[in-house]
C-alpha cells in the first residue's frame, strides 16, 4: 500500500525559467484519474505499452482502492449472467483469463474455489437460461448437479438442483492492486495521493488538456496529452468539470448500495453459494462468499440510495435472513452481523435492460485524447485487466501517444 505521496511532476519535465517568462506548465503524456482497481490496472497496462512515456495517476483519497475497489465480495466471475457480446460479457470472460494469469505469475492471494447457484425443481429453467447465457460467453464449464451431488460437497446447502461454476473464484484486491500498482511504479508512474482533478479544458493546439489540480493545500495546473477518466462512482461528476463536454454524451447515473452481513464462527461452506438472480432486481442475489481467510459473508443487496454514504442499518437484518433462509435453512441469525456496504455505479436504463459497461473516446464526445469509463460495476474487479487491454488498444490506435520519447 502506498504511504507517501510522491512529487507530482518529475523536475526533469519542467523547463529552465527565464526571469521575463511566467513559469511553464509542467507537462506530462498520460493522466489517469482515480486509483482504484480499474485506474491501476490502466497504469500498469500503459507503462508497459508505452514504457518511455510520463504517466500519472491522480486520487484524492490518501490510499489506493479507498472507495469501490474495497467494498466488494472479491469474487472473480466466470462471466455467465451477462449478455452475449456486451462489453461486461467479453471483459469479464478475457478479465478473468488474465487475472487468473497475474495473480499465478506475481502469487497474489486468490483460489478458484468453484461457485454453485442453487435452486429449486421449479428454477431449472432459469438455471438451463444461465448455462445457454454462459455458453454463448465462451463458457462451456458450467454443470448440473443434483441434490446428491449438491450434498457432497454442500451438506448444509438445501436445494433440489445447482449448476456448477468451477471457474469462479475469490481474490485478495488489495494485493491485486498493490501488485498493479508496484509494477506501474517500477515503470516509472507517478501517483499523486490527495490529489483530485478539479478542472479541466482541452488545449486547443492539438490533443491535450489543460488540468485544474488540487494537491493537498495546492492548486496546480498540469498539461497532459491523454486525460483517461476512471473515477468510479465520481466519473460523471468529473465529466462535468471537462470544458467541451456536451452534458448529452454523458449517461445518467444511479448509486446502487449493496449491504454485507458476515457470518462469526466457523464457515458452513468452502464453496461460493449463490441463489438464482431474480431480474427484476437486476443483482445476483443474497449469496455467501468467502474471503482469503476463509470467513463467511453474505451480500450485497439492493438499496438505491441518493448519497455516498457507507453504514450498513441493522433494519436490513431480517431482509438477509429470509434470503439466506432459502437455500440454508440452519442459520442461527445470532451470528449474522453487520459488516460493510458498497456502492454500484449504475447507469440508468429503460424497463428492466440491464446496463452494460460505457467506455467513451472521441468518437463518443468529440474530444481527442479523452477517454472515460462510466458504470463500471461488477464485474469490473474481474474485468479490470481486461479493460486496460482495451483502452491501451484505442490509445494506441489514436496515435497521440508514440513509442518515443518525448513528451508533449
Ligand atoms: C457491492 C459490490 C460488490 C461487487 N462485487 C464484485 C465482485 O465480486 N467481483 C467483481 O469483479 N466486481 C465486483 N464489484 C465491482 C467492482 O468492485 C468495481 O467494478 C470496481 O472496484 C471499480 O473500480 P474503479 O477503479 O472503476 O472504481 P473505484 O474503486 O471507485 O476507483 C475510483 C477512484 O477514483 C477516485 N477519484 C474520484 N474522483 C476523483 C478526482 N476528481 N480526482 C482524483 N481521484 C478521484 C476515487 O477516490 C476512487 O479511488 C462489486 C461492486 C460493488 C459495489
Amino acid at each position: 500500500m502506498a504511504s507517501c505521496t510522491p512529487p507530482l511532476i518529475h523536475a526533469a519535465t519542467v523547463a529552465p525559467l527565464r526571469i521575463d517568462q511566467t513559469p511553464p506548465v509542467p507537462a506530462i503524456d498520460i493522466c489517469i484519474i482515480g486509483a482504484g482497481i480499474v485506474g491501476l490496472a490502466l497504469a500498469r497496462e500503459l507503462s508497459n505499452a508505452f514504457p518511455s512515456r510520463e504517466i500519472v495517476v491522480l486520487e484524492k483519497h490518501g490510499r489506493i482502492g479507498e472507495e469501490t475497489s474495497s467494498r466488494n465480495s472479491e469474487v472473480i466471475h466466470a462471466g455467465i449472467y451477462y449478455a452475449p457480446g456486451s462489453i461486461k460479457a467479453n471483459s469479464c470472460v478475457r478479465g478473468r483469463e488474465l487475472l487468473y494469469r497475474y495473480c499465478e505469475k506475481y502469487q497474489i492471494p486468490h483460489r478458484r474455489i468453484g461457485k454453485l447457484i442453487v435452486a429449486a425443481r421449479s428454477e431449472i429453467a432459469a438455471l438451463e437460461n444461465i448455462q445457454y447465457r454462459a455458453r454463448a460467453n465462451g463458457v462451456d464449464s458450467l454443470e448440473f448437479l443434483d441434490t446428491n451431488q449438491l450434498h457432497r460437497l454442500e451438506p448444509h446447502v438445501q436445494a433440489d438442483v445447482a449448476l456448477w461454476s468451477p471457474e469462479t473464484g475469490i481474490v485478495d484486491s488489495h494485493g491485486l492492486m498493490t501488485s498493479f500498482l508496484g509494477e506501474a511504479e517500477a515503470n516509472g508512474v507517478t501517483l499523486a495521493l490527495h490529489t483530485e482533478l478539479t478542472g479541466a479544458e482541452p488545449l486547443g493546439n492539438g490533443p491535450g488538456f489543460r488540468l485544474q489540480i488540487q494537491s493537498g493545500p495546492e492548486a496546480m495546473t498540469l498539461d497532459s496529452r491523454v486525460l483517461i477518466n476512471c473515477a468510479g462512482l465520481h466519473a460523471v461528476s468529473v465529466a462535468t468539470r471537462i470544458a467541451g463536454l456536451l452534458p448529452s454524451s454523458l449517461p445518467e447515473m444511479s448509486f446502487i448500495k449493496g449491504n454485507y452481513m458476515s457470518l462469526t464462527g466457523k464457515s458452513p461452506f468452502v464453496h461460493l453459494i449463490y441463489p438464482v438472480p431474480d431480474p427484476a432486481q437486476r443483482g445476483l442475489g443474497i449469496h455467501a462468499t468467502l474471503d482469503m481467510a476463509g470467513q463467511c459473508r453474505f451480500g450485497p443487496d439492493i438499496e438505491p440510495v441518493d448519497n455516498l454514504e457507507y453504514t450498513v442499518d441493522l433494519l436490513r437484518m431480517p431482509l438477509f435472513i429470509k434470503e439466506i433462509q432459502q437455500y440454508y435453512p440452519e442459520l442461527e441469525a445470532n451470528r449474522l452481523q453487520t459488516a460493510y456496504a458498497g456502492i454500484r455505479p449504475r447507469i440508468k436504463t429503460a424497463g428492466s435492460t440491464v446496463p452494460d459497461f460505457v467506455i467513451q473516446d472521441k468518437d463518443s464526445h468529440g474530444l481527442e485524447g479523452l477517454w472515460q469509463l462510466f458504470g463500471i460495476e461488477s464485474p469490473g474487479l474481474t474485468a479490470s485487466m481486461a479493460l486496460a487491454e482495451h483502452v491501451r488498444d484505442q490509445v494506441r490506435n489514436s496515435a497521440i501517444i508514440g513509442t518515443g520519447t518525448a513528451i508533449l
